[in-house]
Protein backbone atom coordinates (compact mmCIF):
# COMPACT_ATOMS: atom_id res chain seq x y z
CA UNK A 1 0.00 0.00 0.00
CA UNK A 2 1.56 3.37 -0.74
CA UNK A 3 1.11 6.38 1.69
CA UNK A 4 -0.33 9.21 0.01
CA UNK A 5 2.22 12.29 0.51
CA UNK A 6 1.63 15.89 1.20
CA UNK A 7 1.15 17.93 -2.29
CA UNK A 8 4.37 20.46 -2.41
CA UNK A 9 4.01 24.25 -2.64
CA UNK A 10 4.07 23.93 -6.89
CA UNK A 11 1.35 21.51 -6.69
CA UNK A 12 -0.79 23.55 -4.56
CA UNK A 13 -0.47 26.74 -6.59
CA UNK A 14 -1.56 24.62 -9.76
CA UNK A 15 -4.18 23.26 -7.65
CA UNK A 16 -6.00 26.25 -6.71
CA UNK A 17 -5.37 28.20 -10.17
CA UNK A 18 -7.37 25.77 -11.63
CA UNK A 19 -10.25 25.71 -8.77
CA UNK A 20 -10.23 29.50 -9.14
CA UNK A 21 -10.44 28.87 -13.23
CA UNK A 22 -13.11 26.95 -12.61
CA UNK A 23 -15.13 29.10 -9.88
CA UNK A 24 -14.43 31.76 -12.79
CA UNK A 25 -16.20 30.14 -16.12
CA UNK A 26 -19.34 29.27 -13.52
CA UNK A 27 -19.39 33.11 -12.27
CA UNK A 28 -19.08 34.10 -16.17
CA UNK A 29 -22.24 31.73 -16.67
CA UNK A 30 -24.31 33.01 -13.98
CA UNK A 31 -23.35 36.44 -15.15
CA UNK A 32 -24.40 35.53 -18.63
CA UNK A 33 -27.61 34.11 -17.74
CA UNK A 34 -28.87 36.81 -15.12
CA UNK A 35 -27.95 39.72 -17.53
CA UNK A 36 -31.24 40.41 -18.46
CA UNK A 37 -33.75 39.68 -15.85
CA UNK A 38 -31.00 41.03 -12.70
CA UNK A 39 -28.06 43.09 -14.50
CA UNK A 40 -26.82 44.19 -11.21
CA UNK A 41 -26.42 40.91 -9.94
CA UNK A 42 -24.30 39.95 -13.01
CA UNK A 43 -22.18 42.59 -12.48
CA UNK A 44 -21.30 41.54 -8.88
CA UNK A 45 -20.52 38.64 -10.91
CA UNK A 46 -18.10 40.83 -12.97
CA UNK A 47 -16.48 42.40 -10.13
CA UNK A 48 -15.61 38.86 -8.46
CA UNK A 49 -14.36 37.49 -11.46
CA UNK A 50 -11.87 40.21 -11.47
CA UNK A 51 -10.87 40.02 -8.46
CA UNK A 52 -10.41 36.17 -8.61
CA UNK A 53 -7.85 36.64 -11.41
CA UNK A 54 -6.63 39.20 -9.61
CA UNK A 55 -5.79 37.79 -6.51
CA UNK A 56 -4.56 34.60 -8.31
CA UNK A 57 -2.52 36.20 -10.95
CA UNK A 58 -4.83 34.42 -13.75
CA UNK A 59 -4.83 35.50 -17.39
CA UNK A 60 -8.41 35.95 -18.34
CA UNK A 61 -9.26 34.60 -22.10
CA UNK A 62 -10.26 37.54 -24.34
CA UNK A 63 -13.64 36.21 -24.53
CA UNK A 64 -13.85 36.62 -20.79
CA UNK A 65 -12.03 39.78 -20.35
CA UNK A 66 -14.11 41.62 -23.10
CA UNK A 67 -16.84 41.47 -21.14
CA UNK A 68 -15.88 43.29 -18.02
CA UNK A 69 -15.50 46.92 -17.83
CA UNK A 70 -12.38 48.51 -16.90
CA UNK A 71 -13.84 51.53 -15.57
CA UNK A 72 -16.71 50.06 -13.07
CA UNK A 73 -16.59 46.82 -13.09
CA UNK A 74 -20.09 45.83 -15.03
CA UNK A 75 -20.53 42.78 -17.11
CA UNK A 76 -20.48 44.02 -20.81
CA UNK A 77 -23.09 42.18 -23.41
CA UNK A 78 -23.15 44.14 -26.48
CA UNK A 79 -26.41 45.24 -27.25
CA UNK A 80 -27.78 45.14 -22.95
CA UNK A 81 -25.38 47.22 -20.96
CA UNK A 82 -22.47 47.80 -24.03
CA UNK A 83 -22.62 48.88 -27.67
CA UNK A 84 -19.62 48.06 -29.90
CA UNK A 85 -18.16 49.63 -32.93
CA UNK A 86 -15.89 47.56 -35.14
CA UNK A 87 -12.89 48.49 -37.18
CA UNK A 88 -12.41 45.83 -39.82
CA UNK A 89 -9.60 47.33 -41.45
CA UNK A 90 -7.61 47.45 -38.18
CA UNK A 91 -9.68 43.69 -36.98
CA UNK A 92 -10.66 45.92 -33.68
CA UNK A 93 -13.92 46.26 -31.55
CA UNK A 94 -14.59 48.76 -29.39
CA UNK A 95 -16.51 48.20 -26.57
CA UNK A 96 -18.09 51.41 -24.81
CA UNK A 97 -20.14 50.93 -21.16
CA UNK A 98 -23.27 51.65 -21.23
CA UNK A 99 -22.72 52.79 -17.18
CA UNK A 100 -19.95 54.91 -17.33
CA UNK A 101 -19.05 54.70 -20.96
CA UNK A 102 -15.24 53.73 -20.36
CA UNK A 103 -14.10 52.22 -23.75
CA UNK A 104 -12.31 48.86 -24.62
CA UNK A 105 -10.45 48.00 -27.62
CA UNK A 106 -9.98 44.42 -28.77
CA UNK A 107 -8.30 43.36 -31.48
CA UNK A 108 -9.72 40.34 -32.94
ZN1 LIG B 1 -18.29 50.71 -17.07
Amino acid sequence: MTVPRAATDDEKGALTKRIANERIVILFKLAEQNLEARPELSNEYAKLIRELAMHYRIKLAKRLSSHICRGCGAFLEPGISASVRVIAKQRLRIYTCNSCSTQKKVYY
